[in-house]
């Protein structure tokens, strides 16, 4: 096997695994390796390291040819999920504060490189594509991050198409498309082989930016002015602060990732066309509640486990492109 991710509560079936497929007769312990649930788990056939992490807030490495234990690093949240570039030996760890620590794993130590910091909830899901240098991460604010890590500028896209935590995500590299699954059954097929535009960050503001009215935090001008403050709100295309008033409009703007109608001021409103409303993504009824999904990308198959104790094979041919069709064998 290659690659093994799942909420085991014991490493016990792995260890199972590796001693029917891989290991022989030879055993070791894994009991010891997390205090608490592990939630996320990659084995690197080329260093035959085995790397999990778990509610114990703690990612260990440790070689599976030996059977020792090669490093350990503890982060302040619990750790949810867990990406591996063998490459580079870079980790990406996802927790339950919404943060992702990227993290350099040597042979009996390690360095933390970075934080991401976007999302506004726990990190559910993350997807590592070494041939782009791009990190997707699904969030339970709902929400999606593509972090470009190759083109070192910290750029980032976001994706709002799902009501409800992302649980699952596939990159499919050779069509460029983002297939994920949220927990009210939601699948979304994104469209990454387009130029998409950044969200803009937020800006802050003590009066409106458009009618200049004060928020009501901003005392000083509201004694002055003899008005009563008003509500901050954002536009999500230019990112300015502004009041009710001057953002009464909403709209969808897929080229920025909002699949559904966002608060936009008026003047944006107007600048957005009728085909910059085209969706870049297309919405698929899973019909039961996804807490898994696994895609086998080659045959266009997606499997999703669902909190109904349900198993659906997806034949997703129809939606993830007829481009898979070259270079694969066929089904
Ligand atoms: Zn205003
Ligand atoms: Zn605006």
């Amino acid at each position: 096997f290659h690659q093994l991710t799942g909420g085991f509560s014991s490493l016990e079936l792995l260890r199972r695994q590796i001693l029917n497929r891989t290991m022989g007769t030879f055993s070791f312990s894994l009991d010891a390796t997390h205090q608490n649930r592990v939630s996320a788990i990659t084995f690197c056939l080329a260093s035959e390291w085995l790397i999990s992490t778990g509610h114990d807030k703690c990612i260990s490495w440790m070689c599976t040819r030996s059977g020792s234990m090669l490093g350990r690093h503890y982060f302040t949240s619990w750790a949810s999920c867990l990406q591996y570039d063998h490459e580079t030996q870079h980790a990406f760890v996802g927790d339950y504060s919404g943060q992702i620590t990227l993290l350099k794993l040597e042979q009996n130590t390690c360095s933390v490189i970075t934080t991401l910091k976007g999302h506004e909830g726990s990190i559910t899901s993350l997807w590592w594509d070494p041939v782009q240098r791009l990190l997707f991460s699904g969030a339970s604010d709902h929400s999606i991050i593509m972090w470009d890590i190759g083109g070192r500028k910290g750029r980032t896209l976001l994706l709002q198409g799902h009501h409800d935590k992302v649980q699952a995500i596939c990159y499919i590299q050779l069509t460029r498309q983002l297939v994920s699954c949220s927990a009210d059954g939601g699948i979304a097929v994104w469209n990454m082989d387009i130029s998409r535009e950044e969200a803009p960050q937020w800006l802050e503001s003590d009066s409106c930016q458009k009618c200049e009215q004060p928020f009501f935090w901003n005392i000083k001008q509201m004694w002055d002015t003899k008005t009563i403050g008003l509500r901050q709100h954002h536009c999500r295309k230019c990112g300015q602060a502004v009041c009710g008033k001057c953002s009464t409009k909403r709209s969808s703007y897929p080229i920025m990732g909002f699949e559904f109608q966002v608060r936009v001021c008026d003047s944006c409103f107007e600048s957005i066309k009728d085909e910059d409303r085209t969706s870049l993504a297309t919405f698929h009824e899973g019909k039961h509640n996804i807490s898994h999904m696994s895609m086998d990308i080659s045959r266009g198959l997606m499997v999703t486990c669902g909190s109904d104790r349900i198993v659906k094979i997806w034949d997703m041919t129809p939606v993830v492109g007829c481009s898979l069709a070259t270079g694969f064998s066929s089904r």
